[in-house]
């Protein structure tokens, strides 16, 4: 594999950019890689600087589910681009897409669009405590809520229900209203709410968990963070910026049945452009200003050509229903990976729902943050290189989803086998 462009790429980056990167896990440091530069992309398949190619299992982290440079969205945001690219006042754009996302969600009565989906996450808590005037948030170990202040939060030592923060800049005075409880533990949930439930206004959730891997809870433990938030007034936040629209037209909810209080949605339904939203029950979203006086706003909210790319993808998604297909394709490619890895004796977990999952490098079952971290980094960061040399970008961490487009072909899954069955690990 060819990288000196990329290399010459990165170092001119790294005079600039801190770590020549924009987001920390490009740097390619935990698998032990050089980073790649992309000069574009088409279906399933990325182009780096230096003309290597290949097959994308990434995708750009989730959103791009239709493959790269689709080109009825192309289309769409060409023709919003043309009449200008924004103007910071409303459009009918933005109630169509809200329109849609009101629809595809049964607990959504209103949703408010911006324009990442970390800046979700930070809105749906400010609301969340704005609307119980309460403090306290429970979240859960391993799964990633972007980079709020308040999710920047480990679990305490000991018995102490206090986070403590886990990156500096993110204050003691914040952490400590952050409550780290293990996933999938519903017994540590009723413990911390017999003690301090009237103080916690939310509990935020992956619903399925994408950011240790891939973890498909039981129902058992959403229903039961549904009926302990109803029991103490708390609110229930499903944090659904990967899994909205990726495992079903809508919410992995409408699936399993479950109705938060609050979702958050990012990557897809922005068709590739930066977009989030935050939706919810009517009573609780009219706390947002203007109506209400939880203050939240953004210059680029509901930007045209990002809302444009949206509803293209949305409509595309709806017409073509491509999720069974998804899956059945998805199962697939895993049977494949698990045969030729078992035939080679190399110990492995594969999670997977949809169109997403994750090769763990560990023997036992994969459910919650400490199994998951039991899993064979140094071994990952192997097979990420070995993919890479034979032409394919598998997620550059152990603890990420691997994600499938409509645009994967058997013959890009042939290959894939193939270079599974050429590790030497
Ligand atoms: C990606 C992600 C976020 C953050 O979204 P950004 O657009 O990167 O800010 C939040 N929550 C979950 C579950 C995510 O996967």
């Amino acid at each position: 594999m060819r990288n000196a462009k990329s290399a010459k790429l990165f170092k001119k980056a790294l005079q600039v950019i801190p770590g020549g990167v924009n987001s920390p896990v490009r740097a390619l440091k935990s698998v032990e890689a050089k980073p790649i530069f992309i000069e574009k992309a088409k279906g399933p398949y990325l182009y780096d600087a230096d003309g290597n190619k290949f097959i994308d299992y990434c995708l750009s982290w989730g959103p791009m589910i239709l493959g790269h440079a689709n080109k009825d969205i192309l289309s769409d945001v060409r023709k919003a681009m043309a009449k200008g690219t924004s103007y910071g006042i409303p459009t009918e754009a933005e109630t169509i897409l809200a329109e849609m996302i009101v629809k595809a969600i049964a607990s959504i009565g209103k949703v408010r669009l911006v324009s990442s989906g970390t800046e979700a996450v930070m809105t749906a808590i400010r609301l969340a405590r704005g609307f119980t005037g309460r403090d306290k948030v429970v979240k859960f170990i391993g799964c990633y809520h972007g980079h709020v202040d308040h999710m920047l939060v480990s679990a305490g030592s000991g018995l102490a229900t206090l986070g403590s923060p886990s990156s500096p800049g993110v204050p003691k005075d914040f952490a400590k209203n952050t409550i780290v409880l293990p996933y999938n533990d519903l017994n540590a949930v009723k413990k911390v709410f017999a003690k301090e439930g009237d103080r916690i206004a939310a509990i935020i959730v992956e619903p399925v968990a994408g950011n240790m891997g891939t973890i498909v809870p039981p129902n058992s433990f959403l229903k039961g963070l549904r009926s302990i938030c109803t029991k103490n007034k708390s609110l229930l936040i499903f944090d659904e910026v990967i899994n909205g629209f990726r495992l079903t037209y809508g919410g992995y909810q409408d699936i399993i049945g479950v109705r938060p209080d609050l979702t958050t949605l990012g990557k897809i339904i922005g068709g590739g452009f930066p977009i989030g939203a935050v939706g919810g029950k009517k009573k609780i979203m009219d706390f947002l200003s203007p109506v209400g006086s939880v203050y939240q706003a953004g210059t680029l909210s509901g930007n045209p050509v990002c809302v444009a790319a949206g509803i293209a993808t949305l409509k595309l998604l709806k017409s073509t229903k491509p999720y069974a297909k998804l899956n059945r394709t998805t199962e697939k490619l895993c049977k494949g990976i698990t045969e030729i890895l078992t035939e080679k004796s190399i110990g492995h977990t594969i999670n997977q729902i949809g169109s997403m999952f994750t090769l763990f490098f560990n023997d036992g079952a994969v459910k919650d943050f400490d199994s998951a971290a039991k899993s064979d980094t140094k071994r990952y960061g192997a097979y990420f290189r070995q993919m890479l040399e034979a032409g394919i970008y598998v997620p550059p961490s152990q603890f990420e989803a691997s994600f499938i487009s409509t645009t994967h072909t058997q013959k890009d899954f042939d290959k894939t086998l193939k270079a599974i069955g050429n590790l030497k690990l």
